[in-house]
């Protein structure tokens, strides 16, 4: 990069599996980037272990199990409303969004309220509270996609105006159970769920993966982030998982992305905008005809009913997608413990929409109050789930 002052990064979800990728990136590239802060929800030892490689000034805790969160040499904060001091901190110039569920999003407010550089891979806040963030983007590029397919878009969008925009599509490797038939996904169990083809993540998005509730949470997501209508966004099946968005233009161009599915390079684009680093990750060979598979099908909304559940609630929007994300999370929770089917989770998360459907929220706190309600819902669903379904 240009030789400009190291970039001050703070890492909320910094123990995780795309905080893993963004610090890999600070690692690599120390004159560019300076990690200040790190905060994760109660891996401590994980935390503790990040900080001894990377030196920042602040850990965070969010819940703490231990009461003895201290080290000599570091500020240690703990609670939810620790994220926000880091958010608005001074000395954090970029805020990488990186944790699971939605405990972070008023820290997403305060940064770019506070004019920072936001870095965003967690969807559940921007599916839930896209309406009361998105208005504070203030600058162009400074709210900068992480997960994999959005970055994609918007590296396509680099100098285009959405008013160009005839449609875009995210791609799914379609997760593991992709040519399973019904018959087969009865049977599926927590463990070859959670065994992805393609890409290594949390157990969370891995079972979304499967069930395709991620695509479908990924349209709603890119509905927010690109500002655009449910029938200017769609998503296709790509097994390779090579492109990973495309864009088509109202003059017929179309632009594609395409690149290893390596999360550190979406990370990587979103941490050094407008430059690139150099990586020296290869792309495909062209003259290798055999490295390419630039195969598309359409999701099978019979077999992966989350999906069309998903994009039908973001179509809907109001109360729909917080009351998504919290019946999602409460059935993937269920899933993993045994106590429902994988092809249960679809028929939780509908039967909790149907059962909870209410008045739009009007402010962010209701917002998260219906990811809550969805919830609770969905839980007492999988609890009753031999008498109910
Ligand atoms: P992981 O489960 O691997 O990690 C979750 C991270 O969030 C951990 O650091 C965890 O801390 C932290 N966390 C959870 N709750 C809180 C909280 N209340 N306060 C502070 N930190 C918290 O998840 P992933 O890395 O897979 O996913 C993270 C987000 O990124 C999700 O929204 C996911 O949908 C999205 N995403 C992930 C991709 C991937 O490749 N993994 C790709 C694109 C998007 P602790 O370890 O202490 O529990
Ligand atoms: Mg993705």
């Amino acid at each position: 990069m240009s030789s400009s002052p190291k970039i001050r990064i703070a890492v909320i979800g910094a123990t995780g599996s795309v905080g893993g990728a963004v610090l890999d990136i600070c690692k690599r590239f120390p004159e560019s980037f300076d990690v200040v802060a790190l905060a994760a929800q109660s891996n401590q030892d994980k935390l503790f272990s990040l900080a001894s490689v990377h030196n920042p000034k602040k850990l965070c805790l969010t819940k703490p199990i231990s009461g003895k969160f201290k080290t000599e040499g570091y500020d240690c904060l703990t609670g939810t409303d620790a994220l926000c001091e880091i958010a608005s901190d001074p000395d954090v110039d970029h805020v990488v969004f990186a944790s699971s569920g939605v405990s972070a999003i008023k820290a997403l407010q305060t940064a770019l309220k506070e004019d920072k550089d936001v870095s965003l891979a967690n969807k559940e806040s921007i599916v839930v509270a896209g309406p009361w963030v998105m208005p504070l983007v203030k600058r162009k590029d400074q709210l900068r996609p992480v997960d994999s397919e959005h970055s994609a878009i918007w590296q396509c969008l680099r100098e285009d105006h959405k008013r160009e925009i005839a449609k875009i599509w995210l791609t799914a490797s379609g997760g593991p159970f992709r040519d399973h038939t019904a018959e087969m996904l009865e049977k599926v169990t927590p463990e070859e769920t959670l065994s992805h083809p393609v890409w290594k993540m949390g157990a969370k998005i891995t079972v979304d993966s499967a069930t395709l509730m991620n695509k479908g949470i990924e349209c709603i997501e890119a509905m927010q982030l690109f500002g655009l209508p449910a029938d200017k966004v769609g998503a296709l099946i790509h097994p390779k998982s090579q492109v990973h968005g495309a864009v088509l233009f109202i003059d017929g161009t179309m632009k594609m992305l395409v690149s290893q599915p390596d999360m550190r390079l979406p990370a990587a684009a979103a941490l050094a905008w407008p430059e690139r680093l150099d990586l020296v990750a290869s792309g495909l060979d062209f003259i290798r005809p055999e490295e390419w598979d630039l195969h598309f099908r359409e999701i099978d909304g019979s077999l992966f009913p989350c999906f069309s559940i998903a994009f039908k609630a973001g179509q809907m929007g109001g109360a729909y997608p917080p009351l998504l994300v919290g019946a999602d999370e409460a059935a993937v929770q269920s899933f993993l413990e045994g106590m429902i089917p994988f092809t249960s989770i679809s028929k939780v998360i509908e039967e909790t929409l149907a059962k909870s459907a209410s008045a739009s929220p009007e402010t962010l706190d209701e917002a998260i109050e219906l990811v809550s309600t969805g919830e609770s819902i969905a839980r007492e669903l999988c609890k009753k789930w031999r008498h109910y379904f």
